[in-house]
């Protein structure tokens, strides 16, 4: 990937966040991190490419290079002895949308589909397939950048 298309794609994902943060949607997130426990919660939060990439950004911001492994059911960017997020400013879409009941339960669709429909065209012109479980699509997204 060039350097030019990644950082246009980095800056059209984190323009959709910024964007989201200012829609008026009553939401708190109280980083309770039990919407991490995909075990638990039975929910896998799922990535388009461009969200990949800026969550594999905020990894290796963090100076590490390898995505852990989770053998705990758990998010692999979920850090185990402080119980935070690891990319918690980069943390993806699904991450932002709260399915966490805590929060406020999910966001209605329609209220946000044309921030996913910008996702998905970053996806698309990134070569992207589709929104993919996490743990792949940020794995595949270190190896890229
Ligand atoms: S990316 Fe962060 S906020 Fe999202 S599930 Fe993983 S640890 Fe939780």
């Amino acid at each position: 990937m060039r350097p030019e298309e990644l950082q246009r794609a980095l800056a059209e994902v984190r323009a959709v966040y910024a964007e989201l943060a200012q829609r008026p949607l009553e939401r708190a997130c109280l980083a309770r991190t039990e919407c991490c426990q995909f075990q638990l919660t039975g929910l896998t939060p799922q990535l388009t490419k461009g969200e990949a990439l800026v969550a594999a950004k905020g990894f290796r911001a963090t100076g590490r290079k390898e995505l852990p492994e989770s053998a705990d059911g758990a998010c692999p960017l979920l850090k185990r002895d402080t119980g935070k997020c690891m990319i918690y400013a980069d943390r993806p879409f699904g991450c932002r949308t709260h399915f966490c009941d805590a929060a406020g339960g999910p966001f209605p669709r329609k209220q946000i589909l044309d921030l996913i429909r910008r996702l998905e065209e970053v996806d698309h012109r990134l070569g992207g397939d589709g929104p993919r479980l996490i743990d792949a699509a940020v794995a595949d997204a270190l190896a890229e950048i």
